[in-house]
């Protein structure tokens, strides 16, 4: 008997800016071509899917679309300071100032924007959307690739 069944997307991706900080010092700035996959699981419904490929794909990509070509920066970092001033965003690292134009800049509700915490809130957008509309999923498992080499996943319930 089939217990659950799931489906999984890959290739779709984001590129953007983003640097960590880590006891006391920074990364400097620098990007990743990210890839996201994602794996949905759940019952198989009258018309024999999980969920139609061509919907998930669509949801991720929007979602990805808001992160491209974008600085993704820190909310609660303890070492990365935020000011976002009308069309400047200034940022302050224990060793380093930057100011960016805030249009090109996104704050994320992370400490850091490792691919851990990037993978989560991918993961929990996903989440709200799918609940409300498809009971039949009951978990999300996404991975945030930063390199071919280097990726996290974060596996939620629904
Ligand atoms: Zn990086």
């Amino acid at each position: 008997m089939v217990k659950e069944t799931s489906i999984e997307i890959s290739g779709i991706g984001f590129s953007a800016g983003h640097f960590v900080s880590e006891g006391g010092k920074c990364e400097r700035l620098h990007g990743h071509n990210y890839q996201v996959s994602v794996r949905i699981s759940g019952e198989i419904n009258s018309q024999g899917m999980v969920i139609d490929f061509r919907v998930i794909k669509e949801h991720l990509r929007l979602l990805c679309k808001e992160w491209d070509h974008r600085l993704l920066l820190p909310a609660y970092s303890s070492q990365i300071k935020i000011s976002a001033r009308g069309e400047k965003t200034e940022v302050k690292t224990p060793d380093r100032e930057y100011s960016f134009p805030s249009k090109d800049v996104l704050i994320l509700d992370v400490t850091e924007t490792t691919a851990e915490e990037l993978a989560r809130i991918l993961a929990q957008r996903l989440g709200e959307i799918l609940k409300q509309n498809f009971p039949n999923v009951h978990q999300i498992g996404l991975s945030v690739a930063e390199s071919i080499t280097q990726r996290a996943t974060v596996v939620i319930d629904l």
